[in-house]
Order: structure tokens, then sequence, then C-alpha cells
């Protein structure tokens, strides 16, 4: 059976962080019970379009999923069962944020089925969470950390965030070596990003908080990678750490040009090459599915990338893995050789130490920094070999 990712989106969070840009919303608590059977009627609705397939994975993410009650989460994971079976080993990913969830209640996700837990920690410091605008201390982090492992969760991932303006690298440095000393099974590190549009952006534009320096996130990056090899962690993924056995399988059918499904508010998904977005808002994709149930969609947009779009997503989402690709593998999806489609901006990523052409092609650690710019030469190049086509 052809397999298939799962990916549900939970829009609600108790505050909206100022730096967050996803589609997240506080103060909607009393949606949930209804935002729930409206992922029950899409998953219901997307089986008798999809057919059969294996479900080898679903990832809870948001917003914060570990603040929805564990029967909800066990609707939908049974919803989404009954569409497509799971997999023996298939992984059931949830995001939570610490102080948020007691130790019954991860007991609860780890009987609905979740296996495995990713803690928004994002700092062990007091005033950078305040910062952030998170609303948990930092002895909440190992308060939680302990009672999903209490809870028999065997896989747990910490979120850490880097790069705050003004923080200073021993600062960041504290915050890895107190995630480690819990003794997770996976780290992701975020470089802070200010997103237009957020509140963070509006007070960097109006000189009320510094921009955060990319020389300074820089440094923290390239410590981190040294300091998490020396702790015996993978650097599987730019972003990613995992011991060995660990790493996010859901997270790498996005990296390899697999199928998911994306059910929920604004969820986006990709099927058989197709891109699905759905409706952002929760009360109005929650009204879309109750107006069709039975044939519940509540779709923004659908389309099949042209080929520029469908080359760029592939190499930009390819070489977030370290280990890359085989060149073969570019050609045998698009039927063309990777230099005959971005030979030159790739020779000169190679010339300039960010990549590696064989025996596979991938980023350099020091190209991992630099993985935006590099992705944007490749499309740029794509979109004018495509306009020099047309002529
Ligand atoms: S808790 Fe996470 S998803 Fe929610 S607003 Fe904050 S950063 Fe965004």
């Amino acid at each position: 059976m052809k397999p298939l990712a799962v990916y549900v989106h939970i829009p609600f969070c108790t505050v909206k962080c100022g730096y967050c840009d996803f589609n997240t919303y506080a103060g909607m608590d009393a949606l949930k019970p209804s935002y729930r059977d409206a992922v029950v009627a899409e998953a219901a609705a997307w089986s008798q379009t999809l057919g059969e397939r294996l479900t080898t994975s679903i990832a809870f993410g948001g917003g914060t999923p570990g603040e929805v009650a564990a029967r909800d989460i066990a609707a939908i994971i049974d919803a989404v069962g009954r569409a497509w079976p799971l997999a023996a080993d298939a992984e059931v990913s949830l995001e939570a944020n610490p102080g948020t969830s007691d130790p019954a209640h991860f007991a609860r996700l780890r009987a609905a089925g979740v296996t495995r837990l990713s803690l928004g920690a994002q700092s062990f410091d007091a005033a950078e969470l305040r910062f952030l605008d998170r609303i948990h201390s930092p002895q909440a982090i190992a308060a939680s950390y302990r009672a999903a492992r209490d809870a028999g969760f065997a896989s747990i991932s910490l979120d850490l965030i880097y790069g705050l303006p003004g923080q200073e690298p021993n600062a960041w440095q504290a915050n890895v070596r107190e995630a480690l000393a819990l003794g997770p099974d996976h780290l992701s590190l975020y470089a802070l990003t200010v997103e237009p549009g957020t509140p963070l952006a509006i007070h960097v534009e109006s000189g009320q908080v510094a921009p955060p320096d990319p020389d300074v996130a820089a440094d923290m990056y390239e410590w981190s990678v040294a300091e998490l090899a020396r702790s015996g962690f993978e650097h599987y993924e730019i972003s990613n750490w995992a011991r060995p056995g660990h790493r996010s399988m859901h997270n790498q059918v996005y990296w390899t040009d697999r199928d998911y499904l994306g059910p929920g508010a604004g969820a986006h998904g990709y099927i058989d090459g197709m891109r699905v977005e759905n409706i952002a808002h929760p009360r109005r994709y929650i009204a879309r599915e109750r107006a069709l149930t039975g044939d519940g969609r509540a779709i923004a947009a659908m389309y099949r990338p042209d080929d520029v779009m469908a080359r760029s997503d592939w190499l930009t989402s390819r070489l977030r893995l370290l280990d890359g690709f085989e060149a073969a593998e570019f050609e045998a999806r698009f039927g063309t050789t990777i230099e005959a489609a971005v030979g030159e901006p790739l020779q000169a990523a190679a010339e300039a130490g960010l990549m590696d052409l064989s025996p596979r092609v991938r980023l350099t650690e020091r190209g991992c920094l630099l993985h935006g710019e590099i992705a944007a030469r490749f499309l740029a190049h794509l979109e004018r070999t495509a306009v020099a086509r047309r002529r």
C-alpha cells in the first residue's frame, strides 16, 4: 500500500507569542470540540478520494496540541486509522508546551497512541522566555520532561531558539547544556527570525528591539554543531539533531518529496504532486466542513506546481538533509540532469565550499548557514532559464 503521512494542525494557543507568524489563535478554546469533529470529517472525506493507503506517521502540530483533550487527540488518531490503517511502527508525534500538561494528561496522550513528544522549551532563561512571550518557567521544562518520561514516552524532543537580540554566546551555550542535561533524544534548534507583520517585527521597526545579529547567530549555530556532535547527536537536518534511532520519521517525509495530507485549518498537504492548502481561519474551516458533511473539504487552494517550482521545492527541501541526495535521483524525478537544470549556481556553491557534489550532492556544515541564499539562487536560475526557453 502506498504510504501516507498526516499532519494535523491544531490552531489554538493560550497566548499568541510576539515572534510567531504561524496560523494560530489565542482565545478560541471553545471551538476545540467542533474543530475535532471537523478534522475527523475531513479525514473521512479524504479517504474517499485517496483510497487505500498505509499511515506511516501522524504529527500533531500547531499551535499547542498538548492543550487539546487527550480524548480529542484519540478521536483524530482513530479517524485517520479508520481512513488508512496505521503501520505497526507508525510514529505519532505531538507538540506540547512545558507547564501546560500534567503527568496524567501525558499518560492519557500516551494511551491514545502518541509515541513521540516535542516540548517547546525555547530557553532555560526566565528573561529570554519573557522576551519570547512564553508563559512557562525554566523549572516547568524539567518538570514536563520528567512527567513525559514517567508517562512512558521513549522519544522526546526539545525545541530551543537562538540568536535573540542581545543574547550572549555563553547564555545560548548554557541553554544547550541545560537541555542536554535532561537527556533528550532529539533537539531542534531554530534561529529567531523576525517575521513581517508580527509584534516583534513592529518592535524592531520602531527601534524598541534590536534586530537579531546574523553573525552572532551563525557563531551560536557553529558552536552547537560541534557541541552536539561531542554529545553523541547526529546532525541530520539543518535545524535538527537526533540520537541514533530518534530522527523524526514524519518530518523526513517533507524533505524527501513524499505524500502527506494536512487536515485542519490552514494546513498544507502534498498529494501525488499536488499542493493542497486549507482555509486558514478555524471558524471558517469548521463552517465549511459542516456545510459539506459527507464530502467535507475546506480547501482554499489546490494546484500542481509548474516545473520551475517543482524543481526548486525539491532541491530546497532535499538540501535540508545533511546527507543530501544522489545526482541520479534528481534525473529520475525530472528527466534531466542536475547539471543541466542548475549547473551554474551548483558549481558556484561548490567552489565557495558551501556544497559537496560527490559522492552525494549536499550542503557542507558552512553551507547550512546559507541554505536560504543557495536555494534562492537555484530558483532564480531555474526562472531565468525557463524564460529563456520560452523566447
Ligand atoms: S505557543 Fe508556539 S504556536 Fe503558539 S503562538 Fe507561541 S510560538 Fe506560536
